[in-house]
């Protein structure tokens, strides 16, 4: 009987772990546990909310290609998993395997008092799209934009976007002849924001800020929140708007089992994806806490790598082979400012930048284009 490897999620992770698999062996029975068929492109949120992508432009349904790569597809939400790896427990009936595969992403940390006065751009299409109509419906005022860490791991944050979002509403506002109307704030508890770049690119991007009249306040803890207002230890400010990336855990349905958590919630994993203590089960992309360097990124460019090394560490267990492989640490990507972008590269021997450029915007674009092509 052919082997069954069942992979939860249906993100960047598990989609590269499902075309390395099907790749390598064409007759191994794949299961997909995820709520929806249906694939997001998050950077691309970026752009919704000055009207450039909608929903249907990054929100890309699974069934051709699951049909292609003869996944089986079930539709429900993993909450458990049992006899140490081999039966996965969901909202409708268990699914049973020789292998598995956990890339169930990551969730905002909820924690800050008054969280509720912010908008969190990036869960989804539709919380985007609420901070597109929250600002089409203002003829001026104050928006802040920020971000803070996971105070127990400090990998598990997102601050990319939110240089994204805040230069993407400084040119849409522009475009529009509003700007004037407008004050628009950075802030974070770091006083180098966006320092697993590079120090360089921290330059950059606070010089590219002051240059478009963006106000920083930064390097002082977050206290909370309240209805237009945001408060910190070196006093509180106002905002009409508040657009805000808190740090990132794992989801809650990991929490309810026995598994090996970091300090920050993720699932802990070995160099080889493998969760400890767990044979043939593997963790990868936002979901996991992987050993790496400091500023290993919690990246999709990461979790791609991650799924090619625990589809081939999982592929050669099921085959009795040594599953030694491991992963790359990179952290590449192109910080885009509504029509151009600056690059970012970083690997273990090497940090460079290019500095902004319109035809980084349109790589930008190419690239995802030529990403979503691939699951269409
Ligand atoms: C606004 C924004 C911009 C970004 N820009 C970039 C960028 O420019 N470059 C870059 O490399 N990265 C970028 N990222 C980061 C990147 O999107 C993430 O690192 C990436 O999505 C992580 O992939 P993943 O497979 O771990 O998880 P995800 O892509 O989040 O996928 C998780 C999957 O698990 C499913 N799931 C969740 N819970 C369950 C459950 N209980 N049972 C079953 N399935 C479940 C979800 O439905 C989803 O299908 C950006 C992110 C955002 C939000």
């Amino acid at each position: 009987m052919s082997k069954r490897i069942t992979i939860v999620g249906a993100g960047f992770g598990a989609l590269t772990a499902i075309r390395r698999i099907r790749k390598a062996d064409k007759d191994v029975a794949i299961t997909v546990i995820a709520p929806k068929a249906e694939f997001v492109y998050y950077p691309s949120l970026i752009w919704v909310p000055s009207g450039k992508r909608r929903r249907q432009d990054i929100a890309i349904s699974l069934e051709n290609f699951f049909n292609r790569r003869k996944v089986h597809f079930h539709p429900h939400a993993a909450k458990a998993i049992h006899a140490g790896g081999r039966l996965v427990e969901t909202t409708s009936g268990t699914v049973e395997n020789d292998g598995l595969i956990i890339a169930s992403g990551a969730r905002y940390l909820q924690q800050l008092p008054g969280i509720e006065h912010a908008c969190i751009p990036c869960r989804s299409v539709e919380d985007a799209e609420r901070v597109r109509d929250r600002i089409a419906a203002m003829d001026g005022g104050t928006i802040a934009f920020g971000f803070s860490g996971n105070p127990e791991e400090g990998s598990a944050m997102r601050g990319g976007p939110v240089f994204e979002f805040v230069f993407g509403t400084e040119r849409y506002l522009r475009q529009k002849g509003l700007r004037e109307k407008f004050r628009l704030v950075f802030f974070c508890p770091s006083p180098r924001p966006g320092q697993r770049m590079g120090e360089k690119a921290v330059e950059r991007l606070l010089e590219q800020m002051r240059r478009h009249r963006i106000e920083l306040h930064i390097g002082h803890k977050l206290k909370g929140f309240e209805a237009g207002r945001i408060c910190t230890a070196a006093g509180d400010f106002d905002a009409d708007l508040i657009v805000f990336i808190p740090g990132m855990t794992g989801h809650s349905w990991l929490q309810s089992d026995k598994l090996p958590l970091s300090p920050g919630g993720l699932l802990r994993a070995d160099a080889h994806c493998q969760v400890e203590g767990m044979k043939n089960v593997y963790a990868i992309g936002d979901c996991a806490s992987l050993p790496g360097p400091d500023w290993m990124p919690k990246q999709a460019h990461m979790a791609d790598l991650q799924g090619a090394c625990a589809a081939k560490n999982l592929l050669a267990s099921l085959q009795g082979k040594a599953a030694n492989a491991t992963f790359r640490t990179e952290l590449a990507c192109i910080v885009d400012s509504g029509d151009s972008g600056m690059f970012v590269w970083r690997s273990p021997g090497m940090n460079f930048m290019l500095p902004q450029m319109r035809p980084l915007h349109w790589l930008k674009r190419f690239f995802e284009w030529w990403y979503l092509r691939q699951y269409r």
